[in-house]
């Protein structure tokens, strides 16, 4: 990955950060990612957007 992002249609589900809590993390009522986050975790990071049920996550290979 080169760039993920949460956008504000976040619902604060915390599936994300189920999946791959690496890379994902909720702040309050959003999740965000992580400063640091390890963004080669690609099989995870596109597992999360997938499992997204807003689909709020969004990535740029
Ligand atoms: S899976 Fe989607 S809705 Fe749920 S916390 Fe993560 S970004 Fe938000």
């Amino acid at each position: 990955m080169t760039k993920v992002s949460v956008d504000d249609t976040c619902i604060a589900c915390g599936t994300c950060v189920e999946i791959c809590p690496d890379v994902f993390e909720l702040e309050g009522d959003i999740a965000s990612v992580k400063n640091g986050a390890d963004l080669s975790l690609d099989e995870k990071i596109i597992e999360a957007a997938e499992a997204c049920p807003v689909e709020s996550i969004h990535y740029e290979k």
